[in-house]
């Protein structure tokens, strides 16, 4: 029998009533339906969002090896990026080749294809403009994949005094380090606070770079590049800027941050998990979008990719793509400062200073 249009009314509104009482079901988790993506989408390339909360749409490969890099940790799938990142990250391995004493370098997670949250590691490396390098030198032989994943990555800071361990520090470390901090495309550098320590106590002439590097917890057996948002991309939220001063007063890191918590401190109460809603719109298209095909790559929309752009075993590495302008935009308002989370057995002091 068919209802008459009030009848109908009616029936939605008991209907409407009875799923109000009914539990909602907890919405997914961001990091889960990111995780669950094994390939970028098929759009042109562009971030969406803040370093910490946001995507990536039409993500490109890193190459699995160069002349100059190696990539690590291939079982985790993050060897993503933005093509402006990809083609920094090569650019830069080969300049520390040529002129900081590095045979290569070996690079760390970036972003996963489609960007966004991540089931464990890291609070940023969303939007595909963030980078971790390693402190320790690309071999002079091609890795398995078995050791890019198991490999010993040792850190450089002695746990007990958390100052740098000066037999494992080496000066083409400052090098690296410097070299990325002055390329133009760089936002900020994170490193241990032992480590800029060491920045400040031995860097000779030109400091200015020293600004960009920025001490942070972890980051001692490697060092995180994030480039700024790039030219025309009106979605991707910049960074507030790091301002001019080396930074090197680390008080605070050493004789409170870095200090062991009292007995009985309470430990962090873990965030919940980010949903959807803390994302960009767009990021619901990037996670719908369909699948590119791993061997081709979409052109980039705006920046210059690098010509070879899929993960694959090339040897050769591309042509270094024309210099990214400086990063001239200014939009605003600047997000606030970032400041990824410690790790669980640090507690989080009550006057972090900005990062
Ligand atoms: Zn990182």
């Amino acid at each position: 029998m068919m209802f008459d249009r009030p009848s109908r009314i009616a029936a939605l509104a008991a209907f409407l009533a009875l799923a109000a009482t009914l539990p909602v079901k907890a919405e997914t988790a961001a990091r889960d339906l990111f995780g669950a993506k094994t390939q970028p989408s098929a759009q042109g390339s562009e971030a969406y969002g803040f370093y910490s909360h946001g995507c990536l749409a039409g993500g490109v490969g890193m190459p699995k090896n160069g002349e100059t890099w190696q990539v690590m940790k291939p079982s985790r799938n993050r060897a993503w990026g933005h093509p402006a990142l990809i083609a920094f990250l090569q650019r830069l391995s080969r300049e520390a080749a040529a002129e900081d004493n590095w045979r290569g370098l070996l690079f760390g997670d970036m972003a996963q294809p489609r960007g966004g949250p991540m089931k464990n590691g890291h609070a940023s490396h969303q939007i595909g403009l963030d980078a971790d390098i390693y402190l320790t030198e690309m071999p002079n032989r091609r890795l398995t994949d078995d050791e890019r994943d198991n490999m010993d990555l040792p850190s450089v800071i002695d746990p007990r005094t958390k100052h740098v361990d000066e037999r494992r520090w080496r000066p083409e470390m400052l090098k690296l380090i410097r070299t990325a901090a002055r390329s133009p495309e760089v936002q900020r550098i994170f490193v241990n606070p032992g480590i800029k320590e060491k920045l400040c106590k031995t860097a000779t002439g030109d400091r200015k770079w020293l600004n960009k590097v920025r001490p942070m917890y972890g980051h001692d057996y490697h060092f995180h590049v994030r480039m700024y948002c790039q030219p025309g991309e009106s979605g991707c939220e910049p960074q507030e800027s790091t301002g001019g001063a080396e930074g090197c007063d680390l008080d605070w890191w050493f004789n409170v941050a870095l200090k062991p918590p009292k007995p009985g401190a309470k430990p962090p109460k873990p965030r919940p998990p980010m949903t959807m809603a803390a994302l960009p719109n767009a990021c619901r298209s990037v996670l719908a979008a369909p699948a590119r095909d791993g061997g081709t790559a979409v052109a980039a929309r705006r920046a210059s990719p690098p010509q070879e752009m899929a993960p694959s075993d090339s040897e050769v590495p591309p042509e270094a793509p024309q210099a990214m302008p400086a990063m001239a935009q200014t939009p605003s308002p600047l997000r606030s400062s970032f400041a990824p989370v410690p790790p669980a057995a640090v507690p989080i002091p009550g006057s972090r200073p900005l990062q």
